[in-house]
């Protein structure tokens, strides 16, 4: 018998994946599907609900109390609705009401990605035990999410803490957003690429372009590849201090892909960190490695509802 037996659905722009979690956040069932990203809407929702039918047909599914979901944003919680940025099928989309159709009268909680992978970071990994978080997820996009006074802040839309549309560069480049010099325009995986390739930086011999070919030539000693990441280490530290300064976290937990360069990343980060982080408050700030895995979207999805329900301990 499994309490606090929780579904949870994890979707983004290339899979989408399923569970059922326990109190403890163990994964008992899992599914997953391939994200048809470019087709319309409800072939996308015929994904979800491919997941959501191994799920159902689980003989553990009667004692399923609650569904968190995880979405690639923009999300809109309070109406029900995605527009992922990746998903152009869905924009404004039903997700909640098409859940709904799919697993009846059980409780529906849904929050952004960054904000799911923070609750699974709040819950049993990098800011475990912390109560004033920022827990970030920089790959090809920039999101996160924020842990206040003990608890998720997903606010009234899902997406708080969405720390990678803060601008750091007031005339920056031009963003998908519509602003300007946002972090993730300096800080993604992509934008860390495209500025190594226009300073001079080549791939080697495989063609390899991606970020993460720029930190093993980073870490090799490359001018170009070392200069391109410290650009990037310097937005996110002034996106970290801004929010520190704005709500005194004391941790800063960084994953996703760019995040596993590692030191070629957080060294950086910490010394300009020093720059933009002054006022006595915020200069005990620590920045650190994300401790979930590739399960941190499922476990997260499934500790906001369990969080929501008062029965994830540790959330
Ligand atoms: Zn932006």
């Amino acid at each position: 018998m499994h309490t606090d037996l929780v579904a949870a659905l994890d979707i983004g722009g290339t899979k989408i994946a399923g569970a059922l979690v326990d109190g403890q956040g163990r994964i008992l069932v899992r599914a997953q599907r391939a994200t048809p990203a470019q087709k319309d809407g409800d072939t996308v929702m015929g994904a979800v609900e491919g997941v959501l039918g191994e799920l159902t047909a689980s003989p553990l599914w009667s004692g399923v109390e609650a569904l968190g979901i995880g979405s690639a944003g923009p999300v809109d919680a309070s109406a029900g609705t995605v527009s992922p940025v990746n998903v152009p099928g869905w924009r404004g989309y039903p997700l909640v009401e098409r859940v709904r159709a799919v697993t009846g009268d059980l409780p529906v909680e849904l929050i952004g990605d960054g904000v799911a992978i923070t609750a699974a970071e709040h819950w049993q990994g990098a800011a475990r035990g912390h109560d004033n978080a920022l827990c970030m997820v920089v790959s090809t996009g920039v999101g996160g999410g924020l842990v206040l006074n003990g608890q998720l802040h997903p606010g009234p839309t899902g997406n708080a803490g969405h720390i990678g549309h803060i601008s750091v560069d007031l005339d920056g480049d031009l963003c998908p957003c519509g602003s300007r010099g946002c972090v993730e325009r300096i800080a993604s995986g992509p934008n860390i690429a495209r500025r190594a390739l226009e300073n001079g930086w080549r791939p080697g011999p495989d063609g390899d372009a991606s970020a993460a070919a720029v930190a093993a030539a980073a870490r090799g000693g490359d001018p170009v590849a070392l200069a391109s990441f410290e650009r990037a280490a310097q937005a996110l530290a002034a996106g970290i201090a801004a929010t520190a300064t704005l709500v005194e976290i004391d941790i800063a937990v960084i994953g996703g892909g760019v995040g596993k360069a590692g030191d070629v990343l957080l060294a950086p980060l910490r010394a300009a960190l020093k720059n933009y982080a002054t006022l006595s408050f915020v200069q005990r700030l620590t920045v650190t490695s994300a401790q979930m895995g590739t399960d941190a979207g499922l476990v997260g999805a499934a500790a906001a509802v369990l969080a929501r329900r008062g029965s994830a301990t540790a959330v």
